[in-house]
């Protein structure tokens, strides 16, 4: 069964539907590599191995039976814990939700359900997914597969390090500010955040309600591709959920020329602080477009300089309002609750031992920007940049289908390096965010190795608003270039765990 762990979503669902193998042969697979190597990844808060082989049984009656599957039936899935399931944990990591199951399923999850996606368990990420390195997690950092002392990106490094590690070949993620794309580009993955509205956000725990944004995680474009058309489409329970059709995005992954292609290069991203072996596995890449007839030009969007300042603003903002629910009342842990305390005093209590440091930090800086008097200088200001961002976008899509920088500035740094410097954890975020704030969609997909350390180096595409296929043309046609130049994917050359 070892062979099962390192087939893509693609092939798994070939076997599956010709009847090689049933979706209780692939989910015990899974699930034996999960308890082989977990122990050292940690990419699981929670498996419940009896609830995936029901599920999983279910299924392989029902084709028995001769129903109609979808194209993803009996392929199993890695859940980012921020989505609630129905009758699971889900605690985003904090202590804060220990102990809470949802009685309800989050749209993304049922979609999952309902097109018979097997949902191994659910993974570790930062605290209500703040943080670029899964290390505040309440429950202890995921450790990078590639080597075990360093990080595997975050907040979503839980679902990154499942894929790298075999433990699952598809994912789903969740990114405000790079959380599916950074954690890709450092576990040699592959990661897509949809155009906002995309993706149901409901069952999504908040972060910051105009950043969110779910999306499919997997090791190669076409699998993620797949798990994107699962996934996507209009909810009447999100707000701001798009009703449009969407066109087909594994149709879209197939392409191979990228003539007529315009490939728009951003000046702002990848320069200073990008370290040497991200930046010339980048150009290399962009070499590899232009052979594949892409027209590569530079282009410069002035105001991305600004993003991470305005992103710092925007999402403790948010975030401290959509944290102000958790008060040990509805959900999960409740402290002091002795009869000494009153109210008050058990929701302070509650929060004070709930929530960790960086949680505590963005709350802080949340409500110091949002109180009256530093309004209009903090969170004002910060919503102006956002519409100059949104302006540098509009005027690059003018002349380019796609633009393209590095994911992250680095490859995956060591574990505590970066602790107790919270500026550089946010720096490594500079290339993503400006994606967020605009509202558009975005993917990472593995260019290489650095030649400096040997980990994996992300490449950004970003398409503009509804131009989501876009990402899986370019991606598709990249990655099958570089495949062929290697001979394999990315994680053959990761060392065996
Ligand atoms: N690293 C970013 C942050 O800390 C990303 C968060 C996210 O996308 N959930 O805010």
């Amino acid at each position: 069964m070892d062979d099962l762990i390192r087939r893509s979503a693609r092939e798994l669902a070939d076997l599956l539907q010709s009847g090689a193998v049933s979706a209780r042969e692939v989910a015990v697979a899974h699930l034996d590599r999960i308890a082989e190597v977990d122990e050292r990844v940690h990419a699981f808060l929670h498996v419940d191995r009896a609830h995936t082989l029901t599920q999983a049984d279910d299924i392989d009656a029902r084709r028995r039976a001769g129903e109609q599957m979808g194209p993803l039936a009996g392929v199993p899935l890695a859940l980012k814990d921020v989505l609630a399931m129905r009758g699971q944990p889900t605690t985003c990591g904090s202590k804060m939700l220990e102990g809470w199951r949802p009685p309800y399923n989050a749209t993304v999850v049922q979609r999952l359900l309902d097109n018979d996606i097997v949902i191994l368990g659910k993974t570790n990420m930062d605290e209500f997914a703040m943080g670029s390195s899964t290390e505040h997690s309440a429950y202890g950092p995921t450790h990078n597969p590639w080597d075990l002392t360093r990080i595997p990106g975050g907040s979503g490094g839980g679902s990154a390090a499942a894929l790298a590690a075999f433990e699952a070949p598809l994912a789903i993620g969740t990114d405000t500010g790079g959380s599916i794309r950074q954690p890709a580009a450092v576990t040699g993955t592959v990661g897509v955040k949809p155009t906002y509205g995309a993706v149901s956000r409901y069952g999504l725990v908040a972060l910051a309600s105009s950043l969110d944004q779910p999306g499919p995680c997997a090791r190669t474009v076409e699998d993620t591709a797949m798990l994107h058309m699962a996934i996507a489409g209009h909810d009447p329970k999100d707000s701001t959920s798009l009703d449009m059709p969407w066109p087909d995005m594994v149709a879209a992954a197939q392409r191979r020329d990228l003539a007529g292609v315009r490939v728009g290069l951003v000046r702002e991203l990848g320069g200073e602080g990008f370290q040497a072996g991200v930046r010339q596995r980048f150009d290399e890449a962009v070499a590899l477009l232009t052979s594949l007839g892409a027209d590569v030009v530079e282009v410069s969007c002035p105001s991305f300089d600004y993003a991470l300042a305005a992103y710092y603003l925007i999402l403790p903002s948010e975030c401290s309002s959509n944290l102000a629910k958790f008060d040990g009342m509805r959900y999960g842990l409740r402290v002091g609750d002795d009869g000494d305390h009153s109210v008050e005093q058990v929701m302070g209590l509650t929060r004070a031992a709930g929530f960790g440091p960086e949680v505590t930090r963005r709350i802080m800086l949340g409500t110091y920007a949002l109180s009256s008097g530093y309004y209009d200088a903090y969170y004002g200001s910060a919503q102006k940049v956002r519409t100059l961002i949104q302006r540098d976008f509009d005027a690059a899509f003018a002349t380019c289908d796609v633009l393209i920088s590095p994911t992250s500035p680095t490859t995956a740094f060591p574990l505590g390096s970066k602790l107790d410097d919270p500026l550089s954890m946010y720096l490594q975020d500079v290339a993503t965010i400006p994606v967020n704030l605009a509202g558009n969609a975005g993917m990472s997909l593995p260019i290489g190795l650095a030649p400096e350390d040997g980990l994996p180096v992300g490449l950004q595409i970003i398409a503009p608003i509804k131009g989501d296929a876009r990402l899986y043309e370019v991606g598709g046609a990249l990655e099958a270039a570089l495949h062929a130049a290697w001979g394999h994917g990315i994680l053959a050359e990761a060392p065996a765990l």
